[in-house]
């Protein structure tokens, strides 16, 4: 099968500026941020979505926020606050088929979103 954007980013065959990394999960900064800070957090592993991610799945979704919670502190964006976004399907805004969670911060963010 052929790798998503995500997985040829992993792979270094799409330059990004990668923030974190691990066995696990990658973190780089958006291409087209929406916030003064916006990275996104990916399983290695090319869930295409979370509604296709199973039970199996648990420990890696875990690590992911997590991982996503400590790239956030990393950034700076703990004492003012952030917000973690995952974009589901065609109305939730999904464009790349790999799971991902956007790590928005350094502006207040408007709730509810647009
Ligand atoms: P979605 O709309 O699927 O929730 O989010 C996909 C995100 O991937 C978008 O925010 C978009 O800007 C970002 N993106 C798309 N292509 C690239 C790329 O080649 N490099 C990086 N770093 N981000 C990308």
């Amino acid at each position: 099968m052929s790798k998503t954007l995500f997985e040829k980013i992993a792979a270094r065959e799409i330059p990004a500026e990668i923030v974190y990394e691990d066995d696990k999960v990658l973190a780089f900064r958006d291409i087209n941020p929406q916030a003064p800070t916006h990275i996104l957090i990916v399983p290695k592993m090319p869930i295409p979505r979370i509604a296709e991610a199973e039970a199996g799945d648990n420990e890696l979704l875990g690590h992911l926020l997590l991982k996503a919670a400590e790239v956030a502190e990393n950034e700076d964006l703990k004492s003012d606050g952030y917000r973690l976004v995952i974009n589901n399907g065609r109305n939730g805004g999904e464009s790349v088929p790999h799971l991902h969670v956007h790590i928005l911060g350094g502006r207040a963010l408007k709730w509810p979103p647009g």
